[in-house]
């Protein structure tokens, strides 16, 4: 039997998604062409940054698809040629595909802000994470005078998170140093008039509280102009800091554009009630106009969606028609602490908590064996400084 080829164009949680579903069904040959070699988790990456394991937030495709028959292409994908049925990638390489599944993501958006791309830090893959917590430490060995000001930019979920952490990761690696404590400002700045500007009111007053009461102060309807070496300018007045991160802004993947997909609002890709762009070619997670588009648990849903009515398909069934998953989001914000919005009820605290270690275990589980989830979910508990101060502050606790 000839088998269909399915070729699905990046390794995150959609593509990861779909092809678990396609991979041992004895219809399809799946290849997945992906930059990188392991699936970034970003819900815990802010641990990454503020001490916690690299292992936490990254999984080797070859433990996902340990013993299954996948085909994995390590490449950047660039262009379709939609005559031909294939995906060219940057080393000139050719994919063909009889369905073609594309979940590439998202990349930062500066806004065209000048000095953000020169000087501000990112949190959105493990590099980023790493470079940011290098510069945590680099500052107290230089010349032993940490910066006074920490300015976090977007108050959305993967700035308060950060933001949240910060305050005790920076008074353990001060006193590593064996610098005395001092008053150190981590500020959240928003544009918006409030936090978490897409959940309801009540989240973002909860979410305030709990920065106020962690020491951090929340600016909002604060707007970032520009950043210089020494500052971040914002509403006109520069703000003195040598560490902005940067969270703030995201837009489509440049594939779309540059491969003439049709592009909608948000710069998502307009797909139709079966995710598709266009006959055979699937837009699932961060690149689809959806409703929910830009959440781990959306990309999830659309990456099983598209690879059922595949399978369906193969069965000679008609595809069924997408319906929205409704996304329970869950914001830890600081030591033992998390806030949770079910759109149904609320709750926040040390109970919200557990739901967000709940939830990490079950999308470890969604992307793992089980014994390997576990694995995963308990790495979360190790630490990971590679700065050697600290190393050997920790073996004299
Ligand atoms: C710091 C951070 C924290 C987050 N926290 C949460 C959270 O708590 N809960 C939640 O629901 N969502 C969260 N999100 C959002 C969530 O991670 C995304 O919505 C989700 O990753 C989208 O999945 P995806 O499959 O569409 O894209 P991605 O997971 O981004 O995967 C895209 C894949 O494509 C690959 N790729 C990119 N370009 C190419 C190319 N040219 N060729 C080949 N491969 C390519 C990438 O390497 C990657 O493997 C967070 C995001 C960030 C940045």
């Amino acid at each position: 039997m000839t088998k269909t080829k399915v070729l699905i164009v990046g390794g995150g949680f959609g593509g990861v998604a779909a092809a678990l579903e396609l991979v041992n069904h004895p219809h399809f040959n799946v290849t997945l062409l992906s930059d990188s070699s392991s699936l970034r988790y970003y819900p815990t990456l802010y641990r990454a940054a503020t001490g916690g394991s690299r292992a936490n937030s990254d999984i080797p495709y070859s433990v996902i698809f340990q013993n299954t028959p996948i085909n994995i292409v390590q490449a950047e994908a660039v262009s379709i040629d939609r005559q031909a049925r294939q995906v060219i990638t940057k080393d000139n390489q050719a994919y063909a595909y009889d369905f073609l599944i594309l979940g590439l993501g998202v990349v930062t958006n500066y806004f065209g802000i000048p000095g953000l791309d020169q000087y501000s830090y990112s949190i959105k893959s493990q590099d980023e994470a790493a470079r940011f917590k290098k510069h945590l430490h680099e500052q107290l060995i230089n010349d032993g005078r940490p910066d006074l000001n920490y300015l976090i930019v977007g108050a959305g979920p993967t700035g308060i998170e950060l933001a949240g952490a910060l305050p005790s990761y920076l008074k353990q690696i001060t006193k590593n140093h064996g610098i005395a404590p001092k008053r150190l400002n981590i500020s959240l700045i928003e544009a918006m008039p409030r936090l978490l500007p897409n959940l309801p009111k009540a989240t973002s007053r909860q979410v305030k509280r709990r920065l106020k009461r962690l020491g951090i102060n929340v600016y909002l309807n604060s707007k970032v102009e520009g950043q210089t070496a020494d500052a971040l300018v914002i509403n006109g007045q520069p703000m003195p800091s040598q560490t902005v991160v940067w969270t703030a802004g995201v837009t489509n993947h440049p594939f779309f554009v540059n491969n003439h997909f049709v592009i909608m609002g948000r710069g998502k890709v307009g797909v139709d009630a079966y995710l598709q762009s266009e006959p055979k070619i699937f837009v699932i997670g961060d690149n689809a106009n959806t409703p929910f588009s830009g959440l781990a648990q959306t990309a999830l849903h659309d990456g099983k969606f598209v690879a059922q009515n595949l399978i369906r398909a193969a069965r000679g069934e008609m595809y069924k028609s997408y319906e929205v998953k409704k996304p329970i989001t869950v914001i830890p914000a600081g030591p033992g602490w998390a806030a949770v919005d079910t759109g149904k009820f609320r709750l926040h605290g040390r109970l919200g908590l557990l739901v967000r270690e709940a939830a990490d275990l079950e999308g470890f589980k969604d992307l793992e064996p089980w014994s390997q989830a576990a694995k995963q979910y308990f790495t979360q508990f190790k630490t990971d400084d590679s700065c050697e101060v600290c190393s050997l502050a920790k073996a004299r606790y």
